[in-house]
């Protein structure tokens, strides 16, 4: 979660749930769920909710939300600040359609759009600047973890970041995601996943942001949300498919 600051957000560890609805949507439907997340979900100490929406609909977000408690984001973000760059959509414009947040590196991101560990890292120190917190997404392959290197391949991919953010590394949020659990319907077990966030905190406390808050994603729902967000370090979610449906959401982010 984050509280605004002059000069941008600073992250802070709370429990937090966000909404990654990936290339899913429209006007109509998403009129729909804004306003029963809208009627649901009232602000709370302590816990924050957010929706990351595809770029079109950051307006229509903005303005279903912008009286609520529920902030929003985007589910990437350029890594350039302007320029001849056609398609991307840089970290200041996601500022001026009211973002609090950008999803950096995920694995969709990562697997079919070229997203290196280098790209994700550079994207993280643009949202940075334009005072946006950046969610960034970390995780290994089934075949990774079958090789045992887990524990190597998310530290990688979280070092990579954490060198190029510097100082701001408390500003940022941190997702696991197994890539083998994300629209697949398994899920890691609290404790396979309470392992992997026990190490990437401790990464984090050597650059001074053991506090950030760390989500768990990979087919949360409802009925395992609870049991996740129990354990010691894992401060929350990151939900794609259940988040498109608002009653399911609300109760993963009340679990
Ligand atoms: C995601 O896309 O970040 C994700 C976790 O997806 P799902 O919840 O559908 O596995």
């Amino acid at each position: 979660m984050t509280l605004r600051a002059a000069g941008g957000f600073i992250a802070m560890r709370g429990k937090f749930v966000v909404g990654n609805w990936k290339m899913n949507g429209g006007l109509a439907v998403n009129a729909a769920l804004l306003s029963e997340l809208a009627a649901g979900w009232k602000a709370e100490p302590g816990r924050q909710i957010a929706v990351c929406a595809p770029y079109p609909y950051l307006g229509q977000v903005s303005a279903a939300l912008r009286a609520t408690a529920i902030a929003w984001g985007a589910q990437d973000v350029s890594e350039h600040e302007s320029g001849a760059f056609t398609g991307e959509v840089s970290a200041g414009m996601l500022v001026e359609f009211g973002c609090r947040y950008a999803i950096v590196g995920h694995s969709e991101r990562r697997q079919f759009f070229g997203d290196t560990d280098a790209v994700v890292a550079a994207k993280t120190v643009a949202a940075l600047a334009a005072g946006l917190t950046p969610i960034v997404c970390v995780g290994e392959t089934l075949a990774e973890r079958d090789a045992g290197a887990t524990m190597a391949v998310v530290s990688r991919q979280l070092d990579a970041v954490l060198a190029a953010v510097g100082e701001r590394a408390a500003k940022i949020t941190v997702a696991y995601e197994p890539v083998w659990a994300i629209g697949t319907g398994r899920t890691a077990s609290p404790e396979e996943a309470q392992a992997v966030h026990a190490m990437l905190r401790a990464r984090l406390a050597r650059s001074s942001a053991a506090e950030v808050s760390l989500l768990y994603g990979g087919s949360v729902k409802a009925d395992n949300a609870k049991a996740l967000f129990a354990m010691t370090d894992i401060d929350g979610g990151l939900i794609g498919g259940a988040s498109l449906r608002s009653a399911e959401f609300l109760a993963i982010a009340r679990a």
